[in-house]
């Protein structure tokens, strides 16, 4: 990217901090932040794609919870990106498994892990929040759930992938190490028009896990968590390092304690370098938070987490992330 382009993005991203947030204001305890509602949050630049789906339902007075599940189902269905529904990199055995989780403004949640064969995993989970006494279902149990559900059963596996794992297995490196070029689960998180948030967030996991491992996205409270008191939070990276510190629950306690949603994945970030302080040098965990005053943040382990953001007047742009590396 060139110096104009960088530029512009910290110019846009500046302005749109100021228009959302009103830091100073806050500081001084003066006024209140401004509310930028109806507004939508998700991780990385594919977000871009999915907020505009999430923004049709927000903007015609929808629901969040609507607007997420509507918005994740783009890359979902989308078998270019290789990270999330059809067309994710498969596990070492060569099966594509997806996790997902869904959360809304009541504290109702719903999720589906090492599910197969059902492209729409975020959907699943909706189905298992509202339709269930449970709040999860995994693997074939998942499935059969979705298949009397009536969702269809597809192969996830498109020939590109198919390939990379070909290539993959002439090595059979498992390493089950997150670097900035490799994952990408989407989260996303969402305010109302009525102020009430809610959030979802679907992956295919790690490339080439083991059969069976199971991430932190599908994992209410470590890929997710939303309090409509206070505010909802969202991960990406490598999982197993989110699950050990609750990262998304700590997040949004960390907002309940007056932390900036900035500063809250700032803290959580840090809590893993600090617990893992050689590890936490290779891989990649970021977090994206809002609260209820309409604010964001991120923060992340390495350079190179991006998250889109569509309100008012921010339109559907792209932000980097603060890293601690
Ligand atoms: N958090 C996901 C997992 O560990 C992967 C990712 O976001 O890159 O399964």
């Amino acid at each position: 990217m060139d110096t104009k382009q960088t530029s512009r993005r910290n110019l846009l991203k500046y302005s749109a901090i100021g228009a959302a947030v009103l830091p100073l204001t806050n500081l001084f305890g003066k006024a209140k932040a401004k509310v930028e509602k109806p507004i939508v949050l998700s991780t990385w630049n594919f977000g871009v794609a999915a907020n505009a789906e999430a923004w049709k339902v927000l903007s015609a007075g929808g629901r969040a919870l609507d607007a997420v599940e509507a918005g994740v189902r783009v890359p979902e269905a989308d078998g270019k990106n290789n990270s999330v529904g059809y067309g994710g990199l498969p596990d070492r055995d060569g099966r594509v498994t997806l996790d997902a989780c869904i959360m809304d403004e009541f504290g109702n949640c719903g999720s589906v892990a090492s599910l197969e064969y059902v492209m729409h995993a975020a959907s699943v989970a909706r189905k298992v929040m509202e339709k269930t006494p449970h709040v999860m279902l995994v693997g074939d149990g998942a499935l059969q759930f979705a298949l009397d559900n009536d969702f269809p059963k597809q192969n996830l596996l498109t020939p590109e992938s198919e390939k990379a794992w070909k290539q993959w297995l002439t090595t059979a490196q498992y390493k089950p190490i997150i670097n900035v070029e490799n994952h990408d689960t989407i989260g996303m998180i969402a305010m109302d028009a009525n102020g009430n948030l809610s959030g979802a967030c679907t992956t295919s996991g790690l490339a080439y896990k083991m059969h069976g491992r199971v991430g932190d996205s599908p994992i209410i409270g470590a890929g997710l968590y939303v309090d409509n008191e206070i505010g909802a939070a969202t991960s990406t990276g490598l999982g197993e390092e989110v699950i050990r510190i609750v990262g998304c629950h700590l997040v949004v306690e960390l907002m309940r304690q007056g932390q900036t949603p900035e500063q809250a994945c700032r803290t959580a970030v840090e809590r893993i370098v600090k617990k893992q302080p050689q590890k936490s040098k290779d891989i990649q965990v970021g977090f994206l938070a809002l609260n209820k005053q309409g604010e964001y943040g991120a923060f992340c382990l390495q350079k190179g987490f991006n998250y889109a953001v569509y309100s008012n007047p921010v339109k559907n742009q792209l932000f980097d992330s603060k890293s601690h590396y």
